[in-house]
């Protein structure tokens, strides 16, 4: 079995200590791959460097969070788009709209998104979102830009069958991480309905860890607990998950 961590932020400073074997158990399970969403660039140096350290296994994407667009946010934009014209990266993203912790920045949060699409459709890159409080209005953003070719995944899914339907409809995605094994989500039911083929699996390591390791820190070998979870709510084997979900974020990025 070959499983893709389509998510995984192992490049952050938690992970500083271990990363080594946080990789080899990675590895045990069968992840084979790890794509770095950026955030923005007070981390791109680590990123890039983990990334370097572990060719053909790690790759990294390049974008502005929507939770890093703040004052700075043309600066930031600028150095995204910098090292866009400098190497090639494998998506943009982590990109979007999050009107969960702070509305200050709402207008530039709805700037940033539409700039950095248009950079995906001019560089013909798959992009990765983050939304957070704000998926209708996500979608509604994405969905012209979706008719003239854009794609990826929406990462973390929690929504409902509607949504979910409505992206599957753009021909995206739907990142599918911890959540999955928490009590009363409501997502249970929505894979139910939902194709393999519109699934990747995702840690979002250090966040959002599946249970039995809830409130720990996250980590990649635990994709395993993921498609366990997921093999288990629709009902088909481990191994099936993992050559559907493998076969999409390869299709995805390309790599
Ligand atoms: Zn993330």
């Amino acid at each position: 079995m070959k499983f893709i961590d389509s998510h995984t932020h192992i490049y952050l400073s938690d992970f500083a200590s271990d990363i080594g074997s946080v990789i080899d158990r990675a590895e045990d399970d069968g992840v084979k791959k790890y794509f770095f969403p950026a955030i923005d660039s007070s981390h791109h140096e680590e990123m890039l460097a983990l990334e370097k350290k572990y060719q053909a296994k790690c790759f990294a994407m390049m974008g502005l969070h929507p939770c890093s667009v703040k004052e700075n946010y043309k600066e930031e934009l600028k150095i995204v788009e910098d090292w866009l014209s400098r190497r090639t990266f494998v998506a943009i993203g982590e990109i979007g709209l999050d009107f969960y912790w702070d509305t200050t920045y709402t207008k530039q949060q709805f700037e940033a998104f539409e700039l950095q699409m248009q950079w995906a459709l001019d560089k013909n890159l798959p992009i990765v979102i983050h939304t957070r409080n704000a998926i209708q209005e996500a979608i509604e953003l994405v969905l012209p830009y979706s008719k003239k070719g854009l794609t990826g995944i929406f990462h973390c899914y929690g929504d409902d069958l509607i949504t979910a339907n409505k992206i599957i409809d753009m021909n995206f995605y739907l990142g599918i991480g911890g959540v999955v094994t928490y009590k009363n989500t409501g997502l249970n039911e929505v894979l139910k309905q939902i194709p393999l083929s519109s699934i990747v699996l995702e840690t979002d390591a250090p966040y959002l860890t599946p249970v039995p390791y809830r409130g720990k820190r996250n980590e990649p070998a635990y994709i395993k607990i993921i498609a366990e979870q997921i093999a288990r709510i629709k009902d088909v084997s481990i191994v099936e998950v993992a050559r559907v979900t493998t076969s999409n974020a390869e299709k995805i990025f390309k790599c």
